[in-house]
């Protein structure tokens, strides 16, 4: 089972306008993924048509929303079925301050059904801080029976390191992504994770080329491990 479960959608203002529900759908099943999640800045709102649009391929699609938490540190979070993803999403767009979006400047932020036709556009910038708090977005997460996961923590923005410059002991994190994944034994070494973190490695995709780019295998360190395989029967 390979996996991309961190890619953007048009509906991302800084995600390409290509990144349409049926050309990423499209790459995933080039790519050889057989689960992906659109990580959509605070917003679930184009986990369903993709799901649809996957559905075609034989790829499952796990509901996933990446959090801007009041300290500006990422934080991707999944959910067994989109709709548990749009519940929490809708509670993370309510917790947005109300800076509209300048698609000049910003790019557009699409929702899209799945025959990309565009339904809506936000109106509120997406990629802002919002209100919750880093442990309350991760508490949020659990109550909606979700896993948090720290995004791209070997970057310099916009990561848990970056920011607050370790992983805070009180927060019951589900596991970390690193991009570079050559860097995980420099963070165990350096004393920054534990060497049983469970750990992924995605795309981040903005452009359809990127898609599948850091596709990793679903084993038993992977932090979605079992919401995978309850999701796909498959492991
Ligand atoms: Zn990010
Ligand atoms: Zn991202």
């Amino acid at each position: 089972m390979l996996c991309d479960i961190h890619i953007h959608s048009c509906l991302s203002p800084c995600g390409d306008d290509d990144m349409t529900p049926n050309n990423i759908a499209g790459m995933a099943h080039l790519a050889g993924l057989d689960v992906i999640a659109l990580t959509d800045h605070n917003s679930a709102a184009n986990a369903a048509a993709l799901e649809k649009c996957a559905g075609r391929y034989g790829i499952a699609v796990i509901g996933g929303i990446e959090v801007n938490t009041a300290e500006d540190i990422h934080l991707l979070c999944y959910f067994d079925n989109v709709k548990n993803a749009e519940i929490f999403g809708r509670i993370i767009e309510e917790n947005l301050p109300p800076v509209k979006n300048r698609r000049e400047i910003f790019g557009s932020q699409q929702i899209m059904d799945e025959n990309d036709v565009v339904t809506a556009e936000k109106e509120n910038l997406l990629i802002s801080a919002c209100a919750l708090t880093l442990e309350q977005a991760v508490n949020l997460c659990h109550e909606h029976h979700g896993k948090a996961v720290y995004a791209h923590i070997d970057r310099d923005s916009y990561s848990v390191l970056s920011v607050l410059g370790t992983l805070p002991q009180e927060i019951e994190i589900d596991g970390v992504e690193i991009y570079d994944l050559s860097r995980r034994r420099a963070l165990i070494e350096s004393g920054v994770i534990k060497p049983d973190m469970p750990f992924m490695s995605n795309s981040d995709a903005h452009y359809l080329e990127y898609i599948g780019d850091r596709r990793q295998e679903v084993t038993p360190c992977h932090p979605l491990y079992d919401m995978i395989r309850a999701k796909t029967g498959n492991l």
